[in-house]
């Protein structure tokens, strides 16, 4: 028999903040005689997040992650208990969340980096350590917003190397752990042509493919049907699941579909306020004439549209846009 799930790890796997697959050793999460040995191992690595930002560096192959050896953080007593995230089988690595004066001390040490919003760096990030990073992040913001707990109000205490928090009212006891919430992204299509909306709140000329979040008590595929339908009143046949995404932005599981629209019949909401079909040569033209522009490369949106594109005799999408960044800064030089 086909094992076809292989074919959605592999796709899966061509998307932005899943490049680097650590070893998440969770058996070893509770062993906290082993955590704190490995925290002080020389060869240790430390990821540090100042308020949910990324110490990141500018170099001549992109935007490169900056870690620390454990020697390089003062006043380690002072941060939260650092966070597990896992081996790359040559050494470990840990989240750390930095307080402002360890921020400033890091940066003296480093002079060339800055910590940044990792949504934006990403755009031109080497994709090697965009994985870790973006699991650091996700992990930071949970424990920074659950810092209590949900059920008596008393500070939660972090355990497990920071994957579980328990409350620290003993007759409560309450364990809660990494909160992700779940979020569709489809590209719809019409025989040749596909979808795109532009949402209300995005800057001139930005087109995407269709998203929202799953509702409780929804399977992903209702999700879809609902959020298409709420937001263009198209009707779906066809809906196919392609690929996955993290999203830590702050903190989604982006789930991607292709699905069939009935018709091109669509409609506007609140939230989309205008749609184009576009075929490959449609989209072709209005990409070049800067008409339309797309989501970054690093996202499933624009992964989704890619593989329809080229599938459809479009060529790379990817390189397209390039050549029309060119264009415009050469214009822009003249
Ligand atoms: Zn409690």
């Amino acid at each position: 028999m086909k094992a076809t799930g292989i074919d959605h790890l592999a796709r899966s796997r061509r998307n932005q903040f899943t490049d680097v697959r650590l070893n998440r050793e969770v058996e070893l999460r509770d062993d906290a005689q082993w955590v704190a040995q490995t925290l002080q191992d020389p060869g240790t690595r430390l990821v540090p997040l100042w308020r949910s930002r990324s110490l990141l560096q500018r170099t001549n192959e992109g935007t490169m992650a900056v870690y620390l050896s454990p020697r390089e953080l003062d006043q380690p007593d002072r941060i939260q208990p650092p966070t597990l995230l896992g081996s790359d089988d040559v050494r470990d690595y840990f989240a750390v969340s930095v307080t402002d004066s360890q921020k400033d001390a890091i940066l003296e040490r480093y002079p060339n980096a800055v910590f940044s919003d990792l949504r934006r760096a990403s755009i031109d990030m080497a994709a090697k350590h965009a994985g870790i990073l973006a699991y650091a992040k996700a992990l930071h913001y949970w424990q920074h917003r659950h810092a209590f707990c949900g059920v008596c109000g008393n500070p939660n205490l972090l355990r497990s190397a920071g994957h579980r928090m328990v409350c620290s009212n003993e007759e409560c006891g309450r364990a809660s752990f990494p909160r992700i919430d779940p979020a569709i992204i489809v590209l719809i299509t019409n025989r040749d042509a596909c979808l795109l909306g532009r949402n209300a709140k995005w800057r001139p000329r930005q087109f995407s493919t269709l998203a929202g979040f799953v509702e409780p008590g929804e399977s992903l595929e209702d999700a879809v049907v609902r959020e298409v339908y709420e937001e263009v009143q198209l009707q779906l046949t066809d809906i196919r699941y392609v690929s996955s995404q993290p999203w830590p932005f702050p903190a989604s599981a982006m789930c991607g579909f292709y699905a069939e629209a009935v018709d091109r019949v669509s409609g506007i909401s609140a939230e989309v306020e205008e749609t184009r079909w576009f075929t490959v040569e449609s989209l072709t033209r209005a990409v070049m004439d800067d008409e339309v522009r797309l989501s970054p490369p690093v996202s499933i949106a624009f992964r989704l549209l890619a593989d329809w594109f080229r599938k459809n005799g479009g060529g790379d999408l990817e390189e397209l846009v390039r050549r029309q960044r060119a264009l415009n800064k050469a214009a822009a030089n003249c």
